[in-house]
């Protein structure tokens, strides 16, 4: 059996293993079954290459996604693998081909649908066929609570009693223990190893701003730190994706709206174009992203709070496949918690689901208003305990939030609140906080209250701060049966009483949080991921080359551009400047096949252009 390092090296050109990957590697080309739990772009998907390439026999993989299906495929084939695909989308005539291929021995890897998988035809087909291992991945489809469940996912039970010799591996990005015990249980994996990578992802910055404008606040974020790269911005609803887009156009940004209110082919043509093009820019709902597999999203923003920290994690997960820096923003602000408490409250579901429902929104909401890191935070919500201190990649490490004893201001906004008789919004109450009378207010007598003007000492944006985080905090509660209208809690009580002090977070002032391309390179997991070189004025003429190669190749071949090189491979030869093959060689991501087909291209275009 040839070293399962060797064939990293020459068949996909990277130079070593990540995290747990060598030991999943040799476990399963051994022949044991096993369950693996990695983040997005911790890099599964070797887990189960490897060892069917170094198996006898092909290596069978399930996977629900067919447009992922093909991609995979794709970037196999550009290394050199024998890898095909069965599913839905071919002919009767290309699936026997396959067919043929798979019973000849000549094929290392197969992709099946798991609804294709468990025909007669094919279990039968498969009897007949040596194989390497199964691999199954999103395993956490089989899970009937989660929100991607399968139903043929349970079938896939059967591949353990009908071939116990072959080895099973299961893989997902999703990490809660319920789901664990649900895959173990329904796919048969009692006695499988079981291989639970960190769902750190640090190479993805979070930042959870204030909302002002959150338009123009993300208008800023662009100019400012990704002119130019491909990210995905989410929104709550399709109104707000077709403006955001919009006004993204009007600025010169690549921008696509994607929403399921929109025509089929509309929505497959915007996600081509995100997924195949450099620096495309898509804005959306939730609809999008199950099953985008772009290693090179730059950017995950959110102008609307998502549902739950589940949610959040999963979008922003969708940043940054590729280990280099990517960030993860969010605009957030009172209006967008009323909004989320008021679909709990309407929504039709039984009180069990909205108090679940309630409890997530609230532990979402400690992460946005936590003066701590915000890693540690989202690590912590998945049962892993960080090393204390600080990750030096998320807002508050960077620039440390100032934490102060509010408790008399809070009293304040609490007593307004209930002098106002508990039936205003905040905008109403803040205004009888800071005095500002009006003929609604001098018709409620609100003009005449103690209350009156008692918070001039602070203006309207910073009351905003504060009311919100009275809310976050618990001690407010919008009614959503009267359109917002705060009322108090029982904690809030407390407060007033002078018995439960408040501490508030100050919004750092407008000071953004710059990239730091050394330092995050270091970060980064890939080997060669940022290799601490950067883009100088020099390469960036060569990138700019490389780039425009790799996609006029890509469209030849009619796939996307990260199929042919990944983005950190080309920057990689855009700072080295290789002068031979064995210094492109040397490059990650540039395996035998990779060398042999485009070696002499690339070193004409590095003698050639920029510099
Ligand atoms: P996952 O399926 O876990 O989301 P992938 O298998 O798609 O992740 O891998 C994510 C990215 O990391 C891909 O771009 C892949 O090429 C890269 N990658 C995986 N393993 C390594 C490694 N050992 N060295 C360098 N890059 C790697
Ligand atoms: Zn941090």
């Amino acid at each position: 059996m040839t070293s399962a390092l060797s064939i990293l090296n020459s068949v996909f050109g990277l130079p070593s293993f990540r995290g747990a990957q060598e030991e999943i590697v040799t476990h399963v080309a051994g022949g044991g079954d096993c369950l693996v739990l990695m983040p997005t772009g911790g890099g599964k998907s070797l887990c189960y290459q490897l060892p069917s390439l170094m198996r006898k026999g092909c290596g069978i993989v399930v996977s629900p996604l067919i447009a992922l299906m093909h991609d995979q495929v794709a970037g196999l084939r550009e290394a050199g693998v024998k890898a095909e695909y069965l599913n839905s989308t071919q002919s009767y005539e290309e699936s026997c081909g396959v067919e043929a291929r798979l019973l000849s021995g000549d094929l290392d890897l197969l992709y099946v649908a798991p609804e294709r998988l468990l025909t007669p035809r094919c279990l039968e087909l498969l009897a007949r066929a040596r194989l390497a291992l199964f691999a199954i991945d999103e395993a956490h489809c089989v899970s009937q609570w989660g929100h991607d469940f399968r139903p043929e996912y349970i079938e896939l039970s059967q591949l353990a009693e009908r071939f116990p010799e072959v080895p099973r591996i299961a893989l997902t990005a999703t990490a809660d223990a319920l789901t664990r015990t649900e895959i173990v249980n329904r796919l048969k994996l009692a006695g499988a190893r079981r291989f639970v990578a960190s769902f750190d992802r640090p190479n993805i910055r979070y930042e959870i701003v204030e909302k002002n404008n959150a338009r123009a606040q993300l208008l800023a974020f662009l100019a400012q730190r990704h002119a130019g790269d491909a990210g995905i911005v989410y929104c709550l609803s399709r109104a707000g994706v077709e403006e955001t887009a919009a006004a993204l156009v009007e600025r010169g940004f690549d921008a696509l709206p994607y929403h399921a209110g929109m025509d089929a082919a509309a929505r497959a043509h915007h996600q081509d174009r995100f997924i195949n093009e450099d620096g495309v820019v898509i804005v959306a709902t939730i609809a999008f992203g199950m099953g985008i597999d772009k290693p090179d999203v730059r950017f995950v923003a959110h102008l609307d709070l998502p549902k739950s920290i589940e949610a959040y994690y999963q979008e922003t997960g969708r940043a940054g496949r590729d280990g280099k820096p990517a960030d993860a923003w969010m605009t957030y602000g009172l209006a967008d918690i009323v909004k989320q408490r008021r679909m709990i409250d309407e929504s039709v579901a039984v009180d069990d689901f909205k108090r679940v429902s309630i409890g997530k929104l609230d532990a979402l909401l400690g992460l946005c208003e936590t003066p701590g890191c915000r890693r540690a935070r989202l690590l912590e919500y998945f049962g892993e305990t960080s090393p204390p201190g600080n990750c030096g990649n998320c807002d508050n490490c960077l620039n440390p939030p100032v934490v102060w004893d509010g408790t008399i201001l809070a009293q304040k906004a609490l007593s307004c609140v209930y002098r106002t008789g508990q039936r205003f919004g905040a905008g109403y109450v803040i205004d009888v906080l800071t005095g500002r009378s009006s003929e609604r207010m001098k018709q409620f007598g609100h003009d005449r209250l103690p209350v009156f003007g008692v918070g001039k000492e602070r203006n309207d944006k910073q009351w905003r701060t504060v009311m919100r985080q009275l809310v976050a905090l618990g001690h407010l509660l919008p009614d959503s049966e009267a359109f917002g209208a705060l009322k108090l809690t029982a904690s809030a009580r407390g407060v007033l009483k002078g018995e439960t002090s408040v501490m508030l977070r100050e919004e750092t002032a407008q000071k953004t949080v710059r990239r730091r391309r050394g330092k995050d390179a270091k970060r980064s997991s890939g080997p060669l991921a940022g290799a601490g070189l950067g883009r100088t004025p020099a390469n960036d003429g060569l990138l700019g080359a490389l780039r425009a190669w790799r996609s006029g190749v890509a469209r030849a071949q009619g796939v996307p551009a990260y199929v042919v090189f990944h983005d950190a491979t080309l920057e990689a030869i855009a700072a080295s400047r290789p002068d031979t093959d064995a210094e492109l060689r040397a490059v990650s991501g540039i395996g035998e096949r990779k060398l042999e087909r485009y070696g002499d291209a690339l070193l004409k275009l590095v003698r050639t252009a920029g510099g």
